[in-house]
């Protein structure tokens, strides 16, 4: 079965290289059958996407990655099908873009005290009014000659624990799992294989965890089979996507190339909150 579903994207709404209307472009020469719009902290690409796939055959789901590690470990909580217009949820994703400004800009500062200044006009011009992030930082980087590209920024200065890194203030994962229901969303658990199983996997599972991202690049084989087992032991929706930002380095384009099931969507909608 050749692969027809991505369930991570994002777009020029975050820190994507293309707008929402060129990746639904690319999903549909793809013939993918559906993508979902998982933007950092915010629902702003949706409308445009499914404005795009309007008249094709390929449904774009509104999604958001959130987030809502604290020093210990970073954990990112996928939601899908969420009511774009929720205001509870959309009051959150504003606070939290607010602290996003707040934390690129420390990490500017530091970069300043380490020798390796970047005006924060140019990181704000990158990100053309988007959600901010570390790779508009990263990109000014190289801009400045500071770095060959950007997986060395991350590599030697804004990765964890590198010099210029600073972490994100932690929100309580339970309360995000609540609001993405309560905009009858459903919650799932980002790259678990990148970031490792939290520790405090079982209380988001009883906080209503609906899937588990089993499908992802940066999982090994090993990886994916030993997230496979745990989404089956709990009884959670095996899921995944590419996390497509763009073309990779050496001009792949992973968009929809993950071996994501057919019925995954139908076994996450059936999650939803009625
Ligand atoms: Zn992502």
């Amino acid at each position: 079965m050749s692969p027809r579903l991505d369930l991570h994207v994002h777009t020029t709404a975050s820190d994507g290289w293309w707008t929402p209307a060129r990746v639904v472009q690319e999903a549909v020469a793809r013939g993918l059958r559906a993508i979902a719009l998982t933007d950092h902290e915010t629902t702003a690409g949706v409308a445009e996407a499914q404005a795009a796939a309007q008249g094709t055959p390929l449904e774009v789901i509104p999604g958001v990655e959130i987030s809502v590690g604290g020093p210990e470990e970073e954990i990112d909580l996928l939601g899908y099908f969420i009511d774009p217009d929720h205001p509870d949820l959309q009051r959150l994703l504003e606070a939290m873009r607010a602290e996003r400004v707040e934390r690129i800009q420390a990490m500017t500062e530091r970069l300043a005290q380490l020798g390796l200044p970047v005006p924060w006009e140019e990181v704000v011009e990158l990100a053309r009014g988007d959600v901010l992030g570390r790779p508009h930082l990263a990109r000014a980087m190289v801009r400045h000659g500071y770095v060959t590209d950007e997986a060395e920024a991350f590599r030697r200065w804004l990765g964890r624990g590198r010099p210029a890194y600073v972490p994100r203030r932690p929100v309580d994962p339970r309360e995000v799992i609540a609001l993405v229901r309560a905009a009858r969303g459903v919650a799932v658990l980002a790259h678990p294989g990148r970031t490792g199983i939290p520790g405090n996997f079982e209380v988001l599972w009883r906080a209503g965890l609906a899937g588990l991202e089993v499908f992802h690049p940066d999982h090994s084989p090993d990886e994916t089979a030993r997230l496979m087992v745990l989404a089956q032991t709990y009884n959670l929706v095996p899921t995944g996507g590419s996390d497509f930002h763009g073309p990779e380095p050496d001009g792949r384009i992973l968009l929809g190339t993950l071996p994501v099931p057919d019925h995954t969507l139908d076994r996450l909608r059936d999650r939803r909150p009625r």
